[in-house]
């Protein structure tokens, strides 16, 4: 069962989501003040993206502070992982928030396998990009795939990016 709440008068409502369609319009007539409000239920697109965002994180990719933008951390997640600059309708999952115009909206991808023994493997390969995608001051190659290892250091425009594994976060950098 699903809650949502009238937005008049705050009333909870429980229905049964299982019995739509995914993007579907529902029409709900508010049991307490009888206000007729809409609901779309999520496409399967965004059903999907959700599906995404609560798989495993494996690693992040913790993003240094500069001119263009904040220190931020990455999750790196399970399967493709796309990494650019973040823009409205992004088609990168892993984004950037920056205003660092060097860096492409779908810059590099960084595919993580999970591995047998625990932990992961993560293979970086160029978007393509403009400026190009450099592990430890050396440009990829467009054919190239590369096995990143912990606290290995990428250029992304002038972004620099340092690979951690595990989820967890550390600050104390
Ligand atoms: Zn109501």
């Amino acid at each position: 069962m699903k809650r949502i709440r009238c937005p008049k008068c705050d009333e909870a409502i429980l229905f049964d989501e299982t019995q739509y369609e995914p993007g579907r319009v529902l029409v709900f007539t508010c049991p307490g003040c009888n206000k007729k409000f809409r609901i779309r239920m999520p496409d399967k697109a965004s059903a999907a993206r959700r599906a995404e965002e609560e798989a495993e994180v494996y690693g992040r990719l913790v993003v240094l502070e500069n001119a263009f933008q904040f220190r931020q951390e990455i999750p790196l997640r399970e399967g493709e992982n796309v990494v650019g600059r973040l823009v409205k309708g992004t088609a990168a999952n892993a984004p950037i928030k920056t205003v660092d115009p060097s860096i492409d909206t779908t810059h590099c991808i960084i595919s993580v396998k999970p591995q047998p023994g625990g932990g992961a493997k993560f293979i970086l390969r160029d978007g393509p990009s403009n400026t190009g995608t450099f592990l430890r001051g050396d440009i990829l190659a467009d054919k190239d795939r590369v096995v990143l290892h912990e606290g290995d250091i990428l250029n992304l425009g002038a972004a620099t990016a340092i690979l951690r594994e595990g989820a967890a976060s550390d600050e104390e950098e």
